[in-house]
């Protein structure tokens, strides 16, 4: 992502955006803004959580880089579990796998459904891309 999208991140959600997120293609804002805000909306359920308090984090988040898809999110719990409940876990759980899930699935340029998978000749890492970024690349 570009450093002005990263930086709007940080601003918006600054328990979990950091420059990490530079490594991540830009077609993901949408899902990783999804994403925080899910995150911030667990504590909502928490059994520590009053009305009006400073947003707590619950997990540090991590991305790993891989061939394909181009990043996996991980994320472990930094509260002990007495701040958890069944549902937050779940929630939890759902909001994971529904990153990892959409993500590889968005044009990695401008998040749009992606079309197809672009895989380059020269060791550059393959790419999920729309109709209208695929033919753009072809021709670079
Ligand atoms: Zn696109």
């Amino acid at each position: 992502m570009k450093q002005h999208i990263v930086d709007q991140l940080i601003a918006d959600y600054p328990l979990y955006a950091d420059q990490r997120l530079l490594e991540l293609p830009d077609g993901w804002l949408g899902v990783v803004y999804d994403l925080f805000h899910d995150l911030y909306d667990l504590q909502l359920l928490s059994p520590i959580h009053a009305d009006g308090a400073e947003p707590v984090k619950f997990v540090e988040v991590y991305w790993r880089q891989l061939q394909w898809p181009s990043h996996v999110l991980y994320v472990y719990p930094v509260l002990d579990a007495q701040h958890w409940t069944p549902e937050m876990s779940h929630r939890l759980v759902q909001a994971v796998s529904r990153f990892n899930e959409h993500a590889p699935r968005k044009c990695e340029v401008c998040g749009q459904p992606s079309a197809s998978i672009l895989k380059y000749q020269d060791g550059r890492r393959q790419q999920a891309l729309c109709q209208k970024h695929l033919e753009e690349r072809r021709w670079s």
